[in-house]
């Protein structure tokens, strides 16, 4: 295992940090009608660089792994409000997440990405794939994250162990 050693912070094992995402993935229950996703929240100056973690379904509801990360943080922190999680999060404050964060919802949930950009301290956002075209015609979030400011950066290497992961509970389709 490699080591996630705060005092490298410059030379920060991102494959690392996504395969640790992937592995929290693997603790959501499969279903059809959703992806299995897995996410991080990382302050990479911190002595303890691992603010959070989240995965699909994890918190009560339909809830994604980015969303589970956040309200997992503010509820360690007995954080209330989004002005108090704005105070709280580090400034360097980074994503991992191993699909691409949702920019459209079909439940009336909040997309992920309104909830990463509302946080306004998480500066990056690592993805190890694009979220399939599946269950939203279009998913837009890498744009509406950047155009917010926040850079984006995909990671490569464990694109089909996440999608394998991600697509577990899902019917298999005939052909490949
Ligand atoms: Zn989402």
């Amino acid at each position: 295992m490699e080591s996630l050693n705060p005092q490298v912070s410059d030379i920060v094992d991102h494959l690392a940090y996504l395969r640790l995402a992937l592995n929290l993935a693997k603790k959501s229950p499969p279903k059809p009608t959703n992806f299995r996703v897995g996410a991080l929240l990382v302050s990479q100056s911190s002595d303890t660089p691992l603010l959070s973690t989240g995965y699909t379904l994890e918190l009560p509801g339909n809830t994604h792994a980015e969303q589970c990360c956040l309200n997992k943080f503010m509820d360690s922190r007995g954080i209330q409000t989004l002005e108090e999680l704005q105070e709280k999060l580090p400034m360097d404050t980074v994503l991992y997440t191993t699909m691409e964060p949702c920019s459209k919802r079909l439940s009336d949930n909040k997309p992920c990405v309104d909830r990463i950009v509302e946080a306004k301290k998480i500066r990056k956002v690592y993805v190890g794939v694009s979220e399939p075209e599946k269950f939203v015609e279009e998913n837009n979030g890498r744009r509406v994250l950047e155009t917010a400011g926040i850079q984006y950066e995909y990671v490569p290497g464990l694109e089909r162990e996440i999608l394998e992961v991600a697509t577990a509970g899902h019917e298999k389709t005939g052909g490949n």
